[in-house]
């Protein structure tokens, strides 16, 4: 087996080799305190000020404005599906009181729409999960439906959100139906579906609510044009165990809605988290303390103990350089796939093709040869045989997700231009194998 390892797993995933080692460093003795991170309280004054830091490097990061709140929960992606139903739903029927709409006292929070734009899997499930806890949930733009497959994005001008000047949005006048947001998933980690833009078309009353799980980081994004962005840590943040939240503050006046309309859970609560700065309850330290650390190797990649070159670039800088360099990986990589004879990039639209997650399928039929008929079984053995190669040379978790099946490649911002390369000079050889 090959000694160097290239992981491209979806999540959990790669964490830069930088940042393993100095948790290494510091496993047993954080921060001169003499014992592991782990065995601190969390109340104790190195915790609070860790808390503390990897929030304002966040926020250095993003850029994040100062009327957003960064919260730090627990129980992944999943758990924020149900959080942003019941907060903002909360939200939206406090500001339906306050503005004395139509029935907003014998309102009960079934009435209250929410819109969902369904590009993908994730996005699929997160719609699925409100209508699962009863809310009312009207689907905008469902890729599927629209294109067949989840392999790009509908023409904004098909979608059926509120925009300002629309007929939904006079029925929503009328009725006093304001949707409580609009929900997407910037990128689809399953489906490698990209949002190469911010929906644009939908009522300013309305919060954008996103999904950033597996591509947060890997691009600069104008937090100002969102209500809520969350992510879970685990693709392009740290290890499993904490989400990130982001929440614009006007949005967090949840107490008073509370009665008549649906309590919020005190766990998934926002405005529980902000006021108590994400210290509530125990938090995931060890898991905030990892994606600190990735925020710090982000912000200052020089002050880290280097001892692997080949993970680690001196230029990558900031998140304006991380994007700079996952744009060149992954148009080198879609770029292969393209020229390659076997290779099927999933996703046809090219301006929706995630820089994150690259899902391709291989078929022994080439696709220059019109007479050449796919064979099912045959393609998913040549599969098999891609990811099995693969792995003893090194090149770890290329198999899709397992509800779609096919090659999947994550590239997050851990991976470098270098583990590009060795996949593309991989996938040749694969392929001059077959000749
Ligand atoms: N959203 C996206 C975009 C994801 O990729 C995932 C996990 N792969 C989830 C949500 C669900 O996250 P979790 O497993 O942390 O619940």
């Amino acid at each position: 087996a090959a000694a160097h390892k290239w992981n491209f797993g979806a999540g959990p995933a790669m964490i830069p080799r930088p940042v393993l080692e100095r948790a290494q460093a510091e496993f047993l003795n954080y921060n001169h305190t003499g014992v592991s991170l782990m065995e601190l309280s969390h109340r104790s004054e190195a915790y609070e000020n860790l808390n503390n830091k990897a929030q304002s490097q966040l926020r250095t990061l993003l850029h994040i404005p100062q009327n957003y709140k960064i919260i730090f929960m627990q129980g992944g992606g999943h758990t924020q599906f149900a959080a942003v139903v019941y907060n903002l739903i909360a939200w939206r029927h406090q500001q339906n009181k306050v503005q004395h709409r139509v029935n907003a006292d014998q309102e009960t929070w079934k009435n209250i729409p929410v819109d969902y734009i369904v590009t993908g899997s994730w996005s699929a499930k997160a719609a699925e999960e409100a209508k699962r806890l009863g809310a009312n949930v009207r689907v905008v733009c469902d890729a599927k439906k629209q294109l067949g497959a989840y392999k790009g994005i509908p023409a904004e001008s098909t979608w059926t959100t509120s925009d300002p000047e629309g007929a939904l949005r006079r029925e929503d006048r009328a009725t006093g139906q304001t949707p409580a947001y609009l929900y997407y998933c910037d990128n689809e980690t399953v489906n490698g579906v990209e949002f190469p833009f911010v929906p644009s078309m939908h009522d300013p009353a309305v919060p954008l609510v996103c999904d950033m799980s597996s591509n947060i980081l890997s691009r600069p994004v104008d937090v100002s044009k969102f209500g809520v962005i969350y992510a879970g840590a685990q693709k392009n943040i740290g290890p499993a165990g904490v989400s990130v939240v982001i929440v614009r503050e006007d949005l967090l006046q949840t107490s008073e809605a509370q009665d008549g309309v649906l309590p919020v859970p005190l766990m998934l609560d926002y405005k529980t988290m902000v006021k108590n700065n994400s210290l509530y309850n125990t938090p995931p330290m060890f898991a905030i303390y990892m994606s600190s650390l990735v925020f710090d190797w982000l912000l200052d990649p020089k002050a880290q103990k280097v001892q692997d070159g080949a993970y680690f670039e001196r230029e990558l800088v900031g998140v304006e350089a991380a994007a700079a360099r996952n744009d060149r990986k992954a148009s080198k990589l879609y770029k292969a796939l393209e020229e390659s004879r076997f290779c099927r990039v999933v996703v046809t639209d090219p301006a929706a093709r995630s820089k994150m997650n690259v899902p391709f399928r291989i078929s022994a039929a080439p696709k220059n040869d019109p007479a050449a008929v796919p064979n099912k079984a045959e393609d998913e053995k040549m599969e098999a045989a891609f990811v099995a190669k693969a792995e003893a040379m090194g090149l770890l978790q290329l198999a899709g997700h397992r509800s779609v099946g096919g090659i999947r490649a994550s590239i997050y911002n851990a991976m470098t231009e270098e583990g590009v390369d060795v996949l593309i000079a991989f996938l040749k050889e694969f392929e001059s194998q077959y000749r």
